[in-house]
């Protein structure tokens, strides 16, 4: 018997099953006069995730890619110079896209395992004194390397230089999970998709745009074309609750269900029950003699990690044997870190059980790839964490007054 596969990838992510149920329901009319007694409200209570003081979220049937494309085409114009710097696959990507839509990309290429670099961004923008950068880019959490980075200091460097650039940030893998605070951050555009911390399923491109990127987009000469991803089409029809096209019904019904879950356990809970989590994937990491692909622990990311397998051992084993063997699914390495890192994901809808099954069978997993560890060493280092702490649990049903023996 096959039971419910491990998904310990970094998106998708395991749906709780109110949110899997609250999507069961009849195909219904997305013209209907009922239907932006819905959707009203859940633009409103998206803002709150994004933590935004003014602006509007655009919700668009794509994964999180269409959103990238939606807040360069709607807000920037062609041959407009940014500032960009990548350090995985998903930073890298991101440069890509920008370059393949027309902008002069000014590209900081960083070590793999570091994140934005904040002083190389402050000296960019010092000097921009004709301020021809228009927009800097950030990727607030890598995906690939496990990497975290501190958009705070990118608004820093920005106001250091009276710069005023609009600021950009990647947060498929953060939002929802990692504090995002655009409104004190002053962030423009940020994107995020419904796989991750939202605990969906793929098929959502969320972005969050401020006054000041709704602005930029009505001031914008020349244009960029857009069609699909127009915030133009997308202000009409919001507005009054309706989408320009058919929207994807179901997910946005499971979007609310989501969003109910995560205002339930409180976002600060739920970045504090991240960090826990993660806490205890490092402390594993460590008993293992493993190193994290992160180079610092202001880079640790508290949605995934990757870990680095030892000289001669292929990590596409690790990632073989854990799957078919003990029908986990881990993350791949991708581009420069393939074969050398798998990653754990650690965001959505996990408790310490969960964390404590993923350990136990990459445990097994590294063993019968012959990584020098010792059985037990992993789990029982995370053990250890959770116990001494479990005051702090988030999920323990202590937490509702009732007491242990
Ligand atoms: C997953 C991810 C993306 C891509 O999102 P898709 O939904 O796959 O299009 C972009 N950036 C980061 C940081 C991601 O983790």
């Amino acid at each position: 018997m096959l039971v419910q596969p491990h998904l310990f990838i970094p998106g998708p992510t395991n749906i709780p099953e109110p949110v899997r149920m609250a999507m069961n329901l009849p195909m219904e009319d997305m013209r209907s006069p009922e239907f932006p007694k819905f959707t009203l409200p859940l633009f409103e209570d998206l803002k709150k995730v994004f933590k935004m003081k003014d602006g509007r979220v655009f919700v668009f049937p794509s994964s999180g890619t269409g959103a990238w494309e939606s807040a360069i085409e709607n807000t920037l114009a062609p041959g407009d110079k940014v500032l960009m710097s990548s350090f995985g696959q998903f930073s890298l990507l991101w440069v890509d896209m920008a370059t393949r839509l027309g902008l002069e990309v000014i590209h900081c290429e960083e070590e793999w395992g570091t994140g934005v670099p904040l002083e190389k961004y402050a000296e960019i923008l010092a000097k921009d004194t004709a301020r021809e950068i228009k927009a800097v880019f950030a990727t607030h959490n890598e995906t690939a390397t496990g990497v975290s980075s501190d958009i705070a200091g990118v608004r820093k460097a920005l106001d250091a230089a009276n710069h005023p650039a609009l600021l950009m940030v990647d947060g498929v893998s953060s939002v929802a999970s990692l504090d995002m605070q655009m409104g004190a951050w002053g962030v423009d555009c940020c994107v995020s998709g419904s796989q991750k911390g939202l605990m969906l399923p793929t098929g959502l491109g969320i972005l969050a745009v401020s006054q000041k990127a709704l602005d930029a987009n009505k001031a914008q000469q020349p244009r960029m074309s857009r069609c699909y991803f127009s915030f133009e089409d997308m202000i009409k029809t919001n507005d009054l609750g309706f989408f320009p096209y058919t929207p994807a019904t179901q997910l946005l019904r499971g979007l609310r269900a989501s969003l109910d879950m995560i205002f339930d356990e409180g976002l600060e809970n739920i970045f504090a029950r991240h960090t826990r989590m993660a806490t205890a994937v490092r402390k594993a990491v460590d008993a293992w003699g493993l190193k994290l692909c992160a180079k610092e622990p202001k880079w640790h990311s508290d949605t995934v990690s990757a870990i680095m397998v030892p000289e001669g051992i292929d990590a596409n084993n690790v990632l073989k044997t854990a799957y078919y063997r003990y029908n986990t699914s881990l993350g791949t390495g991708l581009n420069k870190v393939a074969g050398k890192v798998f990653r754990i994901g650690h965001l959505g809808a996990l408790d310490e059980g969960m964390i404590g099954g993923v350990l136990f069978n990459v445990e097994m997993a590294l063993l019968d790839c012959g990584v020098n560890i010792k059985a037990g060493s992993g789990t029982g280092a995370a053990a250890e964490y959770f116990r001494s702490t479990a005051t702090k649990s988030a999920t323990s049903r202590e937490n509702s007054g009732l007491k242990a023996a």
